[in-house]
């Protein structure tokens, strides 16, 4: 039996891990973690995520052929691959800070792989990481074991969370980069074998070590210049009266272009955009490139403008001054469908608000009051100003609240900030909210989810991402 042993039981390495499991029976699967409450919680009837059809198949697989534990080493040292899924957040200190990867967790694991190995192994990145990587991995594996053999393989993760289970059953492609030799080449297949349980051979693409790791930075960067595309026009179309979902269906329907990806919005958010694009921005400079490090830097600078913009857009419509009025904020998750808020928009706009002394009120069906009050209290990094920290006051903290209910949030408010793109929002009883609330009733919808022409009827003074104004 093949023993797969994945470091990292996070939001990908679950998923991953559990698919595979699912998928091929005769496979053993264990997935470690340092975090006791993680692997507690992926032990337990409430997993440590929130990802649609993720319950059912680990339920269907965990004490069969899939397994979480703590016991590290004992797991690494009984594997035939190890996958490495470990965090690879942005440097906050030292050289790169603001924009390299800190690849700390990566280089304890792949110590900790070549002093526990008793084996040969293959030992493949799961984990966004820069270009070149693998070659430094090869070094401390190398340098650090025993005459064992490592084979390094990249195979970048591309499922999106909300979306995960259904991404991992039915990916696009599954990429696995190696080296061309014959230890190399005999590793990828192995790693495509695995895949091959489900996934049909067109969709695996094979391709050295360098172009793996490098087309998962491509992928994100692109991804994430689409939004950064349709936002920059979401502005001008505000200016000059057009509508940025009739510009988008247009533009999309050339079929060079194609019409995903192109809701504008409040902004992107995720662990991965911003720390990956600038990741790729160092690597840039780093390689005596920097009109193409430029280049990409602006897609995370039009994000921030996107949401400073909306910001703005709240105060100055609600007379200039939110300063003692109710803000109901519907959704704080960074995208509809998980409970994930790592870099999400609606950290920013909240603060912005909370910087002009509005009252927040805040609901997310996902997301916990603690989670909330965490993110709001951490000093965000900012990346182009690394020794600058944006201080935030406890005082503004304390004054939010958090509920449970939408109903509950817009209560006695003066306005309406949606900032997640849950299906709820769409179907809210919006006369209900308008009865209850301050008038004017402002709605200030960040992803385009109401039915802005409806809303006006009623009587809400509505501001839709990239529409038309209110008069
Ligand atoms: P995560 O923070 O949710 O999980 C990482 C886990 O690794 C944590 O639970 C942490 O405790 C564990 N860990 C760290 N060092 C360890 C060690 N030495 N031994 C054992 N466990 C250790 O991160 P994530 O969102 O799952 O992302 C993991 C990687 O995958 C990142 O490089 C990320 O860029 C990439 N990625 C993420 C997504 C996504 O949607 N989240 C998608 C594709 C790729």
């Amino acid at each position: 039996m093949v023993k797969i042993c994945c470091i990292g039981a996070g939001y990908v390495g679950g998923p991953t891990m559990a698919v595979i499991a699912l998928k091929c029976p005769s496979i053993e699967v264990v997935v470690v973690d340092i975090s006791v409450p993680r692997i507690t919680a992926w032990n337990s009837d409430h997993l440590p995520i929130y990802e649609p059809g993720l319950d059912e198949v680990v339920k269907e697989c965990r004490g069969k052929n899939l397994f979480f534990s703590t016991e590290v080493e004992k797991h690494v040292s009984e594997a035939d691959i190890v996958f490495v899924s470990v965090n690879t957040p942005t440097k906050t200190q030292g050289l790169g800070a603001g924009k390299a990867a800190d690849l700390t967790y990566w280089e304890s694991a792949a110590r900790m792989i070549a002093e526990v190995s008793k084996s040969d192994k293959i030992v493949v990145e799961k984990s966004t990481v820069p270009v070149k990587t693998a070659e430094a991995i090869e070094k401390i594996l190398t340098h650090n074991s025993k005459g064992i053999n490592f084979q390094i393989l990249s195979n970048p993760e591309f499922l999106a969370e909300g979306t995960a289970i259904v991404d991992l059953f039915n990916p696009d492609r599954v990429l696995i980069g190696g080296r061309e030799t014959p230890g190399g080449e005999k590793a990828v297949k192995a790693l495509k074998d695995v895949y091959a349980n489900w996934v049909p051979e067109e969709r695996i693409i094979c391709t050295n070590l360098w172009s793996a790791e490098l087309s998962k930075l491509a992928a994100n960067a692109f991804l994430a210049q689409r939004i950064s595309s349709v936002n920059a026009m979401s502005a001008l179309c505000e200016a000059t009266g057009a509508d940025v979902s009739e510009v988008a269906h247009a533009v999309g329907k050339d079929t060079r272009i194609g019409p995903k990806f192109l809701n504008a919005s409040v902004g992107f958010g995720g662990s991965c955009f911003q720390k990956d694009i600038l990741n790729l921005v160092y690597i840039c400079e780093c390689n005596g490139l920097p009109e193409v490090a430029n280049y990409w830097k602006q897609v995370i600078k039009v994000n921030d403008y996107q949401k400073t913009r909306f910001v703005n857009r709240v105060v100055a419509s609600m007379f200039n001054t939110v300063s003692g009025k109710k803000v109901a904020i519907l959704g704080f998750a960074f995208k509809k469908d998980t409970g994930d808020t790592r870099e999400t928009p609606a950290i920013d706009v909240c603060k912005g608000l909370l910087g002009d002394k509005a009252m927040l009120s805040i609901y997310d069906p996902q997301v916990t009051e603690d989670q909330i009050r965490r993110d709001l209290a951490m000093n965000k990094f900012d990346w182009d100003h690394p020794s600058h920290l944006q201080p935030v006051s406890p005082t503004a903290i304390k004054s939010l609240s958090v509920v449970w209910d939408a109903y509950d949030a817009t209560r006695d408010a003066h306005a309406v900030c949606i900032l997640t793109e849950w299906d709820e929002f769409r179907s809210l009883d919006y006369q209900r909210i308008y009865d209850n609330m301050q008038k004017p009733a402002f709605l200030f919808d960040g992803r385009n989810v109401v039915d802005a022409k409806k809303l006006r009827e009623i009587g809400f003074i509505v501001y839709s991402i990239g529409k038309p104004l209110d008069q």
